[in-house]
């Protein structure tokens, strides 16, 4: 396979772009900032954005032609990569069928059931169309559950656009450097008191002076960048929702089904309360969940009084995509993907010789930090080299690697990566370290 990588790191090879530009051009007429979601914009490293056409395995095809090995894969959600026949067998067959109901179907309690038995803390869910809308559904639950309004959640951490989570939000918000969103009412966001990641005396503070109704937390802060948890974090979550009456929330949008088959809370053993699921429980369609304790799960309508419903939740054809993700997903690939995420985070982290540069990873994730310390906060996210970050990036997508347009993101190697592919990623990062030495 020839990708554009191959090529070597000689001169900072240009990216054709002409047709992406022209589409860039009608889309800016027609939607605002010319895409659906901000991050597609590459804005934070100074580009505009490349229209795909379509994706195989791990590459994706731009409309000039560009091949590039991927590592965004739809920002989680392809942990088989692009286009995996398997799934889109159980997509078409379900479609044939008939695309929605607005009734049960046999499906929905096979993933249900599918994801009690790989989570044992989620004996119950609910399907919902978008990790937001799961979200906002679960800080229901968690305020009809305990009768208080106030939620404690982390800095850089992103639950999905939620009113009251859009404080100091990561991801798409940290990179345009919006503390919060406009159009956030007031009330919503004085609910929320936000806590720095791993720093156990103002998570105890916060508690202390306001107990919420729940902790809301990324097991595996990946928003800001990867920001592990420090050794005994989440534990201490655990204990101090306990002795605060609050719920411990885990949002495992990304984490689930990606690092371990029960997600962080089995490779960390701590046990939430309520679990947020989404990207991989759908397969690459638009589905997500959240569940847990069934005597919480119980309060939501018909079965409770919490109100929360959606036309299109739990439809068959993003539970055909992602129970069939999941059933793909045994041990032996799970111990593929951390393997090879390890060897990738080393191969990285080689490739940039002398820089300082802190290349973060849990199994299926990682982030290149360009900082010279760890970067075990949002603060430490916020302070490393991003326009550096930003040239190396675009040196990436000129030599066929298409990477996260933002530091305040994760890596998304799959199972569809292969051998040839990691050596051409890591011969590109080279490359585009030296342009960097270079300029
Ligand atoms: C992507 C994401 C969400 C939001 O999910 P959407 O389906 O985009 O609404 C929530 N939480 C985390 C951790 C995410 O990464």
């Amino acid at each position: 396979m020839s990708t554009p990588a191959s090529r070597g790191a000689a001169a900072t090879p240009a990216l054709r772009d002409e047709r992406s530009s022209e589409l860039y051009r009608r889309a800016l007429d027609v939607m605002p900032g010319g895409v659906n979601s901000p991050v597609r914009a590459m804005r934070a490293i100074g580009r505009d954005p490349l229209f795909i056409v379509r994706g195989e395995g791990a590459e994706l095809l731009d409309v000039d032609g560009n091949r590039y090995v991927d590592y965004v894969c739809s920002w989680g959600p392809l942990i088989h990569g692009h286009a995996h026949p398997e799934i889109l067998a159980a997509v078409l067959a379900a479609a044939e069928r008939g695309t929605t109901f607005g009734a049960p179907t046999e499906a929905e309690v096979e993933l249900a059931a599918e994801v009690a038995r790989r989570m044992p803390a989620v004996p119950m869910l609910r399907m919902t169309s978008s990790g937001t809308e799961a979200t906002m559904s679960a800080l229901r639950v968690a305020r009809a559950a305990t009768g208080r309004d106030a939620i404690v959640k982390f800095a850089g951490a992103y639950h999905g656009h939620v009113d009251g989570l859009l404080a100091q939000a990561g991801s798409g918000l940290a990179t345009q450097a919006i503390p919060a969103s406009a159009g956030v009412p007031a009330a919503a966001a004085a609910a929320t008191t936000v806590v720095p990641w791993n720093d156990p005396d103002a998570l105890v503070a916060a508690l202390r002076e306001r107990p919420p109704a729940a902790i809301v937390a990324e097991p595996y802060p990946a928003n800001m960048g990867l920001v592990p948890p420090q050794p005994g974090f989440l534990a201490l979550l655990r204990e101090q929702a306990d002795a605060a009456g609050a719920l411990l929330v885990f949002d495992e949008v990304i984490s689930g089904f990606r690092v371990s088959p029960g997600g962080a809370q089995e490779l960390e053993g701590v046990t939430p309360d309520l679990t947020i699921l989404g990207k991989v429980i759908g397969g690459g369609l638009p589905a997500a969940a959240y569940g847990g304790r069934r005597d919480l799960m119980e309060l939501v309508a018909p079965a409770g009084d919490v109100y929360q419903a959606g036309t299109l939740s739990g439809n068959p054809l993003a539970v055909a995509a992602g129970l069939a993700a999941l059933r793909m997903l045994d041990e032996p690939a799970y111990l593929r993907l951390a393997t090879m995420t390890e060897r990738l985070a080393e191969d990285l982290r080689r490739a940039a010789g002398m820089r300082a540069v802190q290349v973060q990873h849990v199994p299926g994730l990682l982030t290149v930090f360009f900082s010279e310390e760890p970067v075990r906060s949002y603060a430490d996210a916020a302070a490393c080299d991003l326009d550096a970050y930003a040239a190396w990036c675009r040196g990436l997508l000129a030599r066929g690697v298409y990477a996260p347009a933002s530091q305040f993101e994760a890596w998304f190697p799959s199972l569809a990566h292969t051998e040839e592919q990691l050596i051409a990623t890591v011969e590109a990062a080279a490359g585009a370290f030296a342009d960097l030495a270079a300029g």
